[in-house]
């Protein structure tokens, strides 16, 4: 698997800092507040997500949601799905989406969007990584790993056809993987 890999854009020990000061970030912000229901986005944010609310120093509820935008390619639908919602209702409460990348900004849009309308206290996003060089529409971060280049990443509970979640840091993938699709 790391032969697929072209370069490195984050180390494992990259990555570990992050997420420190992250998990610094969001419990200076959640004191004195109510705990909020922290919402992983499946499957991408799953590793990032753990990694992070083990060492926020708050009470906070996990739950998780599922969203299709990418159909298993490297470019964006456009059109994005709602696969499988969170089991705890969002009415009234501090809503922490945490996220792996915000590329076009599509998902995030339609994510704070539903948790709204549903009646949402609050909605904060934590991304692992942004991209702004692929924002499509207007939306933004709060809590945010890395900016990252417009290139297509995987690693760290970021896929290629399912695949390189468990690589335990963040690269680019060599061009002859995806070229023939
Ligand atoms: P957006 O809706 O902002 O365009 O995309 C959000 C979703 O697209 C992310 O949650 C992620 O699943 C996927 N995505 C966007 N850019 C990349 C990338 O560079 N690598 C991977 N593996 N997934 C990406």
């Amino acid at each position: 698997m790391n032969n697929d890999i072209l370069k490195t854009l984050y180390s494992k020990k990259d990555i570990e800092v992050a997420c420190k000061r992250l998990a610094n970030e969001i419990t200076e912000y959640y004191q004195g507040k109510e705990s909020p229901l922290v919402v992983g986005v499946l499957k991408g944010a799953v590793i990032f997500m753990t990694d992070v609310i083990r060492q926020v120093d708050a009470y906070v509820d996990m739950d998780f949601i599922d969203v299709s935008s990418y159909h298993g390619t490297t470019k964006s639908s456009g059109k994005v799905d709602l696969v499988t919602d969170i089991n705890s209702d969002p009415k009234g409460r501090d809503i922490l989406i945490m996220e792996d990348i915000v590329d076009t900004g599509r998902t995030l849009k339609f994510l704070i969007e539903n948790l709204t309308k549903r009646g949402a206290k609050s909605v904060k996003v934590c991304t692992l990584l942004d991209k702004p060089e692929g924002r499509v529409v207007d939306t933004h971060s709060d809590f945010t790993g890395f900016q990252v280049p417009n290139e297509f990443v995987v690693g760290y509970g970021l896929d290629y056809e399912e695949k390189y979640r468990n690589l335990p840091y963040i690269g680019v993938l060599k061009p002859e993987i995806y070229q023939n699709n």
